[in-house]
């Protein structure tokens, strides 16, 4: 008998540790087939990203290649972008790959499942505000972080140089979440770093960073308590909080505020996500307002048991009517339950409910204060922590997702390179 397929896409911090688990379980004793299929040839965990935007984090060293971990724990991965579900033929489509000139790689390509996971992540959300998708960079991607780092690096060189004597340079920041609330903070320490490297009049009183909230409050999903302590943190370092302020526009030099102006030269958008527009509907599957495709209790999509639906991309409900919240930590949680599950199905035994714990959630304010508030029983009910405890934790989430991928043993190890790399290697990406 054929073993049976099993097809995940997307590569990110639900999928790619739920092809591992697969393939480390059912790959290697071939009891089923695993295939990963992202659109990108590496990994890098997406809460990371707003530190390869500023530099401060190498994405060159910190990267995982698809291909060589899909090696060492026994599943196949596939380059390619998925455009097409077609839920009778149970097939998948991939757009055709070209090179950077232009020739065809490889063409439009179908693969066959048994069982589908959809783990693509979300995208930043930007209500359709006129002008947002051409003059704002989004940190959705890698490509799109690496992208601001650069422009950040010019708009620096620009700074320090004399033939451009400009004062200061002006970058806005839309959505108080967690993106642009650590995003903000990491601006500070990555300038503070580039004044190591040359860039003497890079001092902070010459980074003007607005932070743009339409909300009545900076990181609304999390307790007054902890937002009111990034505000202060904030604040202390400068940056412009607005909040109450709705972005009604963006332009080549910056936001319109309803009747006022913010002038920027870089311009970030991070205010809320939504599951890519091609999955409105798709192939007639339940999605919510947010294209999220709506999931049963055992995170298979509410019209069809043979495709799970995993992390940003899905619309989870809770028991209190909300919705399970797009966190790497959710992706983690369902990442296991539909790995169990997908076993379950293959020894004929009964699926099981998810059931999405909360363990908190942390800020970091780069070197200058890490936040957040630890949930559970443990520490009975909800506890906020700050300073070196809320840094550890902090670090740990990522370290969680590390064992995930390679096991204590190597995590280890990784851990060991970076601080080695600390000592060796500058302290940011300096092109
Ligand atoms: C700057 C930033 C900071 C964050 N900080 C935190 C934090 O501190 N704590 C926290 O819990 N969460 C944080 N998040 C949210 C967290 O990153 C996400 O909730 C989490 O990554 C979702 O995991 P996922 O597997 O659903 O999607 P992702 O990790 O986004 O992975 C999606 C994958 O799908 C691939 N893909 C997308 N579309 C296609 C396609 N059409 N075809 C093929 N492949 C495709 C992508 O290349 C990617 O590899 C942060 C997010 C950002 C942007």
């Amino acid at each position: 008998m054929t073993p049976p397929r099993i097809v995940i896409v997307g590569g990110g911090a639900g999928g790619l540790e739920l092809a591992t688990r697969l393939g480390n379980k059912l790959g290697r004793s071939k009891r089923a087939d695993i295939t990963l299929v992202d659109r990108n040839h590496t990994h890098i965990w997406k809460p990371l990203l707003h530190e390869v935007a500023t530099g401060t984090l190498d994405v060159e060293i910190d990267q995982l290649s698809y291909r060589a971990h899909a090696a060492s724990h026994h599943f196949e991965f596939q380059l390619g972008n998925f455009t097409r579900l077609n839920r009778e033929q149970r097939t998948i489509t991939l757009a055709a790959i070209g090179s950077s000139d232009g020739e065809q790689l490889l063409a439009e390509r179908e693969l066959r499942y048994d069982h589908l996971i959809l783990a693509i992540g979300s995208i930043s959300n930007h209500f359709n505000t006129a002008g947002v998708a051409e003059h704002c960079i989004f940190l959705d991607s890698p490509g799109q972080a690496h992208r601001f780092q650069r422009r950040l690096l010019e708009a620096y060189l620009k700074l320090n140089s004399p033939q451009h004597p400009k004062d200061s340079l002006n970058i806005a920041i839309v959505g108080a979440g967690a993106t642009g609330v650590e995003l903000a903070a990491e601006l500070y320490h990555a300038a503070a770093e580039l004044n190591l490297y040359g860039f003497a009049d890079l001092r902070s009183d010459r980074l003007n960073i607005s932070l743009v909230e339409a909300g009545p409050r900076i990181l609304p999903a999390l307790p007054e308590r902890m937002a009111n302590a990034a505000l202060k943190e904030l604040q202390k370092l400068g940056v412009n909080v607005r909040v109450g302020t709705k972005v009604t526009a963006a332009d080549s030099q910056g936001l319109k505020l309803g009747e006022e102006r913010l002038d920027a030269e870089l311009m970030v958008w991070a205010a809320g996500i939504k599951a890519p527009d091609f999955m409105r509907d798709i192939a007639g599957l339940e999605t919510n307002r947010l294209n999220q495709l709506v999931v049963n209790s055992k995170l298979q999509s509410s019209r069809d048991d043979r495709i799970f639906v995993i992390g940003d991309c899905a619309a989870c409900p809770l028991p209190d009517g909300k919705w399970v919240p797009p966190r790497a930590q959710s992706a983690h949680q369902m990442a296991s339950l539909v790995a169990q599950n997908l076993i379950a199905i293959l020894n004929n035994k009964p699926l099981r409910d998810f059931q999405y714990k909360d363990h908190g959630s942390l800020i970091s304010l780069s070197r200058f204060g890490t936040v957040g508030s630890l949930m559970g029983n443990l520490v009975g009910g909800a506890m906020m922590i700050e300073g070196r405890i809320a840094r550890l934790a902090y670090i740990s989430l990522y370290r969680m997702h590390q064992v995930a991928l390679h096991g204590w043993l190597k995590m280890l190890v990784i851990s060991l390179v970076a601080r080695i790399n600390r000592i060796v290697r500058p302290r940011l990406k300096l092109h």
